[in-house]
């Protein structure tokens, strides 16, 4: 395992996704809870559906496992069928959450604005966001990413303060390394981080750049972590499919 600032102690994230009901999500998190040596390097944290949340955070109890909610709507409450609100999450005792995920973004209509309402919501209701951003195979191949990449900040972020961004980590996904078994070289990957601390550092400043937690995400598996992890500006990495079976993802929790 590389050695991080003390500040970005590595935090592994999974993303279940649409998948798992909340007896399944249960027995999963009673199964890594045997696997987790009592002295972890790493944080580690599952996104289950907003509808198995309650269920996993009773099966995480007092173990280092950290639930995250896949995403939530920027009022409180109101006339928004099918929306969950920061007072919920917290009403469940969440205390993290996805925001901005590609898929949310591809399928849902995110946009780099309606991602900065949940972020500044979250953050006001004590939330610690995991805020995705990434460019597509397209922008990649037109030399747009490190564009895409620090307007995705600056709209995301804007009129978040110091303070609040205490609270953040960035996931940086490149869309076409999700789902898709390509994974993006530690070269190429380490280069983007860097652009996204660097952005961080100009709307921020240089203390908050070297603090926030960049986490890695696109086809992240136990054969690759540990390369990725060892890039000096990667401090994790947000996981989907390999996430999804407990032994699996501990492999890459013991990178
Ligand atoms: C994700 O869903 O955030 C993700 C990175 O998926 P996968 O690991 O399956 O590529």
């Amino acid at each position: 395992m590389s050695a991080s600032p003390p500040n970005r102690r590595p935090l592994i994230a999974g993303n279940w996704k649409m998948y798992k009901t909340g007896a399944e999500a249960a027995a999963y998190i009673e199964q890594l809870k045997l696997l987790l040596p009592s002295n972890l390097e790493a944080d580690v944290a599952l996104a289950p559906s907003f509808t198995a949340l309650e269920s996993a955070l009773m099966a995480a109890g007092d173990s280092p496992i950290l639930i995250a909610a896949q995403n939530v709507f920027w009022e409180d409450e109101g006339a928004y069928t099918g929306e969950v609100s920061v007072p919920m999450l917290n009403g469940l005792g969440v205390e993290w959450v996805i925001i901005g995920h590609s898929e949310r973004r591809q399928y849902f209509g995110e946009t780099d604005e309606t991602v900065n309402r949940r972020v500044i919501a979250a953050l006001a209701g004590g939330l610690n966001p995991i805020v995705c951003i990434g460019e597509t195979l397209e922008q990649r191949e037109a030399n747009q990413t490190f564009q895409v990449l620090t307007a995705q900040l600056k709209e995301g972020l804007a009129e978040v303060d110091n303070r609040a961004a205490q609270s953040l980590t960035i996931a940086y996904e490149p869309i076409w390394a999700i789902g898709t078994g390509r994974t993006a070289t530690t070269e190429i990957a380490q280069e983007a981080h860097r652009v996204i601390r660097d952005e961080l550092e100009r709307i921020f400043n240089k203390e908050l750049a070297n603090y926030i937690r960049i986490l890695y995400g696109g086809s992240v598996k136990p054969e690759n972590a540990a390369a990725l992890l060892a890039q000096p500006d990667i401090d994790g990495a947000l996981v989907g499919g390999a996430s999804l079976k407990p032994d699996v993802f501990y492999g890459i929790i013991n990178f």
